[in-house]
Parts: structure tokens; C-alpha cells; sequence
């Protein structure tokens, strides 16, 4: 994909802060961070969303998330992993990459928050039917 940030990020056509790289995986912090320490983790391939990514290489990429995670809780009460699918979901680079979010107790931070909402009366049983049939 010659025009995508992360891919040019992995050639090293533009810069980036590197926290780790490997064969298959990069990681680097965000530039716009939630808070100190939000890092991006970037399988070096280019896939745009999740069901792209073949199983080996999200393994691959997942263990770089639980690496940067464990870093992150030497210096913080915990993180978030936050991973945004296509423009509806709020995914602005069309690259998979998992936000890896440094929290600490009281931050006040909004990042995983969102406003609960309710089921109609039957309407959860017709969703897990439709979404059960279409995991066929
Ligand atoms: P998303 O909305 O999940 O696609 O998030 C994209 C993230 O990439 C945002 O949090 C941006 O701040 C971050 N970002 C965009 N360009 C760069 C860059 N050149 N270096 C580091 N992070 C970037
Ligand atoms: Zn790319």
C-alpha cells in the first residue's frame, strides 16, 4: 500500500518513536497519545481490518501487545487494548494496529467508556440468532 502511514512507518520512509520491531511485527508510540506511553502495534503486512489478518501473524501481533503491556504495568496501575475496525468503528489508518493504553487509578480518562444501552422485549434472542447464523 504506498500510501499508508503504517506501511511507510515499517519501510522507514517516515519516522516513528520504536519501542520494539521484529520479523513479522513493529510497535511505536502513538503520536497523539491518551496518555504517556500509548503505543501502537502495527503487523508489518498490510491488512486493513482484523478478518484479514492471517492467524499466525495476529498471534504474532498479540504477543507483542501482552510484551508492551507487561512493560507498561512496571510504571502503571494497568492499560487498555483498544483495536477500531473500519471508519464506522472510528479506525483512521486503513493498517490493523491495537492501541495499547497506559491507565492509571483515577486518570479520568475516557477511553473505554460508552453509553449502556437496552434490549426490546425479544430482541436479544433474535440478535443472538442472527449473529449465531452468521458465524456459520
Ligand atoms: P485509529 O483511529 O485506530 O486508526 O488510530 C490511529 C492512530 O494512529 C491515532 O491514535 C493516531 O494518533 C496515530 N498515528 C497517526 N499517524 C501516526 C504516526 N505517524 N506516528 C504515530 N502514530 C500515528
Ligand atoms: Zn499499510
Amino acid at each position: 500500500m504506498d500510501d499508508c502511514i503504517f506501511c511507510k512507518i515499517v519501510k522507514g520512509e517516515i519516522p516513528c518513536s520504536k519501542v520494539y520491531e521484529d520479523n513479522h511485527v513493529i510497535a511505536f508510540l502513538d503520536i497523539a497519545p491518551a496518555s504517556k506511553g500509548h503505543t501502537l502495534i502495527v503487523p508489518k503486512e498490510h491488512y486493513e481490518i482484523i478478518p484479514n489478518v492471517p492467524n499466525a501473524l495476529l498471534e504474532k501481533t498479540i504477543d507483542v501487545v501482552k510484551k508492551i503491556g507487561c512493560a507498561l504495568l512496571k510504571e502503571n496501575d494497568g492499560f487498555n487494548v483498544m483495536q477500531n475496525n473500519r471508519k464506522a468503528a472510528e479506525q483512521l489508518v486503513p493498517h490493523v494496529h491495537f492501541h495499547v493504553i497506559p491507565r492509571n487509578n483515577g486518570d479520568g480518562l475516557d477511553v473505554a467508556k460508552w453509553k449502556s444501552s437496552k434490549y426490546a422485549e425479544g430482541e436479544m434472542e433474535e440478535m443472538l440468532a442472527k449473529l449465531k447464523d452468521n458465524m456459520r
